[in-house]
């Protein structure tokens, strides 16, 4: 199993009500993509079924979680290619959920991506949560809370999962099993902005090279070259992920927003944050308006520029 990083506050509270004999029997874990909240998951069960309570990775129960052949627990989420999250999943879970435990009196359920359940879906998970049987837990994950609806979530424990420490995010990206290379850390630790998996394409070095490059191209975005950053754009376009793309952008400009102050005028601030919030929002509009990349960043740069410039 993973190594758990941050989360600590949740793991501890689990436990205490657990020990307490008070634990609700659906925790919604929610937060941002790539923080660890599947692990975190996977240790609050490891919590439910080890034979000391402890989640102590040495005992039966803890071999055949991390084996993920527990018969006690049961793990579902997307399907790779499939859109959503499908009645006949979730008919698997509250048949599951129906059974007395074979090992245990537990009986886990880990729902990853809570949020691609279809509407069908969500309605038959509800009857497992308005009926729930003796001795369930059920632990889902959801990167997107506003996606849930609001019936779900108010029979859930609702548990935030905040992103992690720069400390924890850098230690979590040499972990792994490929690790991200030395001279790419800082820049892959900037850019994950506390979220790990963010930056998993960081392992592949040319995609890590490309990046650092970006950072040189467009470190002063005032005076950045254009024709270079052309030239960029049409060769790494298609590879690098846009979202690191704009944020790497948004980072340079950032700090200029901040120091213009009294030398810019009402007007030209509010061009300026306006270029901004279009970069940001430049990987979204690609796919909402099935624009050009390429192009349509480049526009975002150009507009960026004159922004900076008129100050
Ligand atoms: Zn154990």
């Amino acid at each position: 199993m993973n190594q758990l990083f941050g989360h600590e506050a949740t793991l501890k509270k689990f436990a205490e009500s657990l020990a307490g004999d008070s634990l609700h029997h659906a925790w919604l874990l929610y937060g941002m993509k790539g923080i660890g909240k599947r692990t975190l998951a996977e240790k609050l069960a490891g919590l439910l079924i080890c034979d000391s309570q402890t989640g102590c990775g040495e005992c039966h129960a803890c071999k055949m979680l991390a084996a993920g052949s527990h018969p006690d627990v049961f793990r579902l989420g997307l399907i790779e290619g499939k859109r959503d999250l499908n009645i006949e999943q979730v008919r698997g879970v509250l048949s599951f959920l129906s059974l007395s435990g074979a090992e245990s009196d537990r009986r886990v359920v880990i729902l990853d991506d809570a949020e691609r359940m279809n509407k069908q879906a969500a309605n038959a998970l509800l009857k497992g949560l308005e009926e729930p049987s003796a001795g369930s837990v059920l632990l889902m994950v959801c990167s997107d809370l506003e996606r849930l609806p609001a019936t779900i979530r108010s029979r859930c424990m609702l548990q935030p999962c905040a992103p992690l420490s720069d400390a924890d995010v850098g230690t979590v990206l040499q972990q792994q099993e490929n690790p991200v290379q030395a001279q790419y850390l800082d820049l892959a630790v900037s850019l994950a902005d506390g979220c790990p998996g963010a930056v998993g394409c960081l392992q592949d070095e040319p995609t890590a090279r490309a990046l650092l490059e970006w950072q040189d191209l467009i470190a002063d975005p005032a005076r950045a070259d254009v024709g270079n950053i052309e030239s960029w754009i049409r060769t790494h376009v298609k590879t690098v992920p846009h979202l690191l793309i704009a944020r790497m952008l948004a980072q340079a400009v950032y700090p200029v927003l901040q120091g213009v102050g009294d030398a810019a005028s009402f007007k030209q601030r509010e061009l300026l944050q306006k270029a901004l919030l279009d970069c940001i929002r430049w990987p979204g509009d690609v796919v909402r308006h099935s624009l050009r990349a390429g192009p349509a960043l480049l526009a975002c740069i150009l507009q960026l520029r004159s922004a900076l410039k008129a100050i």
